[in-house]
């Protein structure tokens, strides 16, 4: 199963927290995005966020790399303080390909593709980077980032590199 993981963290040491993902993924990483500074979306009076984008390889079925994406949140000590708010972790799954085939779900526990991937720019554009065929509900990744707000785009900020 290929699958397309956005992480984040605003919160405590954020590369560190992102490195967490990236050691627990390590052998099934396909290819990363570098790490991006974005500002944060929803709620905007919190620290930027660092995010970045993993292609991994991965057994198991789809619910179960939620789980384990989960258990890294967990691992985090991330507490929810409100939606959208700061947080130490978030690991989301943007997409889930198994035997060629796009998986698509409406599941509220597992919605297939992300609900949002497609109109975020902290999403795409490390997506990109990481894959630059990449292609989401039909489309390439690269024309939703040609599509997205130029100021949008601009605010995301390659800071380093994840590996
Ligand atoms: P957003 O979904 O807008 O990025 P969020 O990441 O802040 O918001 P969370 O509180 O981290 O939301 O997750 C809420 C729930 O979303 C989780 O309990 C999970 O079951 C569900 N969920 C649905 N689809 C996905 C997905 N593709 N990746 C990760 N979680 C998902
Ligand atoms: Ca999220
Ligand atoms: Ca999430």
């Amino acid at each position: 199963m290929r699958a397309v993981l956005s992480i984040g963290s605003n919160m405590e040491d954020r590369r560190a927290l992102l490195g967490t993902v990236v050691d627990d993924f390590r052998a099934d990483i396909v290819a990363a995005s570098p790490i991006f500074s974005t500002p944060p979306w929803g709620v905007e009076d919190q620290d930027e966020f660092l995010n970045a984008v993993l292609l991994i390889d991965v057994p198991g079925t789809p619910l179960q790399l939620l789980r384990r994406g989960q258990a890294l949140e967990e691992a985090a000590a991330r507490r929810r303080i409100r939606h959208w708010g700061p947080r130490t972790l978030d690991v989301d799954i943007v997409q889930v390909v198994e035997d060629g085939k796009e998986v698509l779900s409406d599941d509220p526990v597992l919605t297939l593709p992300h609900p949002f991937a497609h109109e975020r720019a902290f999403v795409l554009v490390p997506w990109l980077a990481a894959d630059p065929v990449a292609v989401l509900r039909g489309r390439p990744v690269a024309e939703w980032v040609a599509g997205l707000d130029p100021a949008d785009a601009a605010a995301i900020k390659e800071v380093g590199s994840l590996l």
